[in-house]
């Protein structure tokens, strides 16, 4: 997981209050919060902030099977084929039909 600020914050400096952020990793830059390096993604300071503004990302590695990505199917032949052929044997019994005039 990462914490992040969006980039449109007002800095009303509400995640920066004592007793928010345990590892007093939010400050405000700027203007704007941002999150230093002390940060130890413990997400207690998404509530913080009364516009919703903070937010938690997965990052790609803890993205798992049980967030419904599916295994890749096994790689089958394509179907195409087979129709073709049965296509071809049924022009083949029909030319056959014709020339034998049945
Ligand atoms: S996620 Fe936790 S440690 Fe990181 S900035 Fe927010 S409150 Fe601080
Ligand atoms: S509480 Fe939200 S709007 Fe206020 S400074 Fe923090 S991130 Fe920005």
């Amino acid at each position: 997981m990462s914490v992040t600020i969006l980039k449109h914050c007002p800095g009303c400096g509400k995640c920066v209050r004592p007793g928010v952020c345990p590892t007093n990793a939010i400050a405000i830059n700027d203007g704007k919060a941002v999150i230093g390096e002390g940060c130890i993604e413990c997400g207690l300071c998404i509530s913080a902030c009364p516009i919703g503004l903070i937010k938690a990302e997965k990052k790609p590695a803890e993205v798992k099977k049980s967030d419904g990505l599916k295994e890749p199917e096994e790689i089958k032949e394509p179907k195409y084929q087979e129709d073709l052929s049965t296509e071809q044997n049924r022009e083949e019994e029909q030319h056959e039909q014709t020339s034998t005039g049945s």
